[in-house]
């Protein structure tokens, strides 16, 4: 009889051939027996220790999510005879599933999928795990070529490869799959099916193009509702809806994928963020460089990007000279600037900056707007010290991305230390030497960090910064890289005091990473109402008929004049409707002309929230918003009446 430890510290005698799940509490999903996940129906045979899964831990809400996939395909296959599954794993806050359908569905199929889906969760079918040999599993699976597949390749890792199979099985639904799963589908219930998008069958694509319909699904209605509240906000915030409604970028079919074109409000909203970044730097002391976007071969089999990195790479455009490869990283140029003259220790550290555009062949699965892009530009820096300054270089490092990103908002970082994984061009000295010196500079900041095991660049270990935004959710932003190894493979050198040749130490930065994706979390993170300085005008004046225009627009003159952005709505319209226009532009500021304005010489503002006042004299207007706009302020001035 295998002896049960549970985790208030008792222990339980389980009778032979008894399951796990008979001496865990009712709210139990599945278990976990000396760690590892199982279900309710697993039998021990030896002794060990029992822990409850509930539906409200991580790991419960996979198992619940996963379980509702396999319903989700039963339902699909219910409905549409024929209907062939590939893979349904759960995902951050939810599930898909992979169908090749005799009739493709649309959205407006899902109502009837969800409603199948709850007669099988009233059914309460249990879930039933069964290991077949791989014969047998085939038979199973006769009508179904993608799990054929997944049977007859298991060697590539796929499911835990074995003489026999995993099957779950409900009802006469089978799935191949590790399980666990929930022991009914009656455990089931708050789920929603949420929208349908195209998937290639291993994300491969000269394979079938098969649908994907994604749900969620939650431990309880409440968890429910309060997600798909989130989302609605999120999708309200989507900046490629807002980058398509207020006018900032698009990305025509002409292009070719991830890749996109500012318009001209999209391009003050770029200048004003770039030159931002680049006089700060400056002012840090770093260098601007500039670099071409393409260059030899050799170039790239000397920095190791075509061994390790040629996946990411575009093809190669050929001359008389041989290939040449856009760049997917700016790093290799940054060392052909070091290494255009003999460096001294007198040099270091140099801090090279660049707003570099770099190109990543992308799968085009995971193109997604703005933020995963093929051609973007990164802020990307690359600080060549001594060993000796690394830790306070990366200490600069640290404290130049707490300013930047704290002037939009974004504070108190989750930061996280990645180190090597196993694929790699350092060698395990350089790797723990890099480690260290990113460790003891995370230590030396006092900021909190977290560490993820093999989870580094190819070429060397990293700090990421990720920061939430308005809405609570987390962005990866800031990627701090030590690096000993390019230094090595090109052989950049310095003339130290001694009078010896020494090899250098390399940091690679991105503070917003590319301009592009940290473009589309601002938009998301400001719901496109960008604080005055970023917006690409700042007053409105709207003239309520053509006899205020004169007037408006010798007001927006001297507005232009103070280096504010005015724009005077010139449509002929009605006054309700340009100030609804201008709302729709997130205009931060709107300047009602009229008589009493003209008359007065002063102005009605009205503000983002709505607030309208009358009779703010000019002046004070003027030196308000030359303030706001200086300072980077992220909220609006406020105007009391009279000024
Ligand atoms: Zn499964
Ligand atoms: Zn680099």
């Amino acid at each position: 009889m295998p002896r049960i430890e549970l985790p208030d510290g008792s222990a339980a005698e389980l009778p032979e051939g008894e399951p796990i799940g008979s001496v865990l509490p009712p709210a139990a999903i599945a278990a976990r027996f000396d760690g590892r996940l199982v279900d309710l129906s697993f039998v021990p045979t030896s002794d060990g220790r029992a822990e409850p899964v509930t539906a409200s831990e991580p790991d419960g809400l996979r198992v619940l999510r996963h379980s509702t996939a396999h319903v989700m395909a039963q339902a699909v296959c219910d409905l549409w005879p024929g209907a062939r599954y590939a893979i349904g794993p759960a995902v951050e806050d939810g599930f898909y599933y992979d169908f090749e359908l005799p009739d493709p569905i649309s959205e407006s199929d899902l109502g009837k999928i969800e409603d199948r889906m709850r007669e099988i969760v009233s059914a309460a079918q249990p879930f039933i795990r069964e290991e077949l040999a791989r014969e047998a599993a085939l038979e199973r699976f006769a009508d179904q070529p993608y799990k054929r597949e997944i049977v007859e390749t298991l060697e590539e890792g796929e499911v835990q490869a074995g003489d026999t199979v995993t099957v779950y099985r409900n009802d006469g639904w089978s799935d191949l799959c590790l399980g666990p799963h929930v022991p009914s589908t009656g455990r089931l219930g708050a789920f929603k099916l949420l929208k349908l998008a195209g998937a290639y069958w291993r994300g491969d694509e000269s394979r079938p193009m098969l649908q994907r319909i994604y749900g969620t699904a939650w431990s309880s209605g409440s968890d429910l509702e309060a997600y798909l509240a989130r989302l609605e906000e999120a999708e309200k915030r989507d900046h490629r809806k807002l980058g398509r409604d207020l006018d900032l970028f698009s990305s025509p079919d002409e292009l070719g994928p991830g890749l996109w074109i500012w318009h001209r409000r999209g391009g003050i909203f770029r200048k004003e963020l770039e030159d931002y970044v680049r006089d700060l730097h400056l002012e840090r002391g770093y260098d601007l460089v500039v670099t071409p976007h393409i260059a030899r071969s050799v170039l790239w089999e000397t920095s190791g990007h075509l061994a390790k990195y040629a996946d990411n790479m575009y093809p190669p455009m050929k001359d008389e000279q041989g290939d040449y490869y856009v760049k997917p990283m700016n790093c290799p140029f940054h060392v052909l600037v070091y290494r255009s003259r003999t460096r001294s220790y007198r040099d270091l550290p140099m801090r090279l900056a660049e707003l570099g555009t770099i190109y990543r062949h992308e799968r085009i699965g995971t193109l997604h707007g703005l933020l995963r892009v093929r051609g973007g530009t990164q802020d990307d820096s690359h600080i060549i010290c001594t060993p000796d300054q690394l830790i306070d270089e990366i200490l600069g490092v640290f404290d130049l991305t707490l300013e930047i990103l704290g002037t939009f908002g974004f504070t108190e970082p989750i930061i996280k230390l990645s180190t090597l994984p196993g694929q790699t061009i350092v060698d395990e000295a350089m790797a723990a030497k890099a480690t260290e010196a990113l460790t003891n500079a995370l230590d030396r900041s006092g900021l909190p960090y977290q560490i993820a095991e093999g989870e580094g660049a190819f070429y060397g270990p990293k700090v990421d910064f990720d920061f939430k935004d308005a809405i609570g959710r987390p962005w990866q932003l800031t990627t701090v890289q030590c690096d000993f190894a390019l230094p090595e493979r090109f052989e950049m050198e310095y003339v130290g005091e001694d009078n010896q040749r020494h090899r250098p130490v390399m940091i690679h930065r991105a503070i917003l990473g590319t301009l592009e994706r940290f473009s589309g979390v601002l938009i998301e993170h400001y719901a496109g109402a960008f604080p005055l300085w970023l917006s690409p005008e700042h007053v409105w004046l709207l003239p309520v008929a053509d006899r205020h225009l004169e007037h408006a627009r010798a007001l927006a003159a001297k507005l232009r004049e103070a280096g504010l952005r005015a724009v005077v709505d010139e449509s002929g319209e009605t006054v309700g409707k340009k100030v609804r226009a201008a709302q729709l532009m997130r205009a931060p500021y709107t300047l009602v002309i009229g008589d009493r304005e003209v008359g007065s010489g002063e102005l009605t503002v009205r503000d983002r929230e709505g607030n309208e006042i009358g009779g703010v004299p000019f002046d004070a207007f003027v030196e308000a918003l030359v303030e706001e706009v200086s300072t980077r302020r992220l909220t609006q001035s406020r105007f009391g009446a009279g000024g």
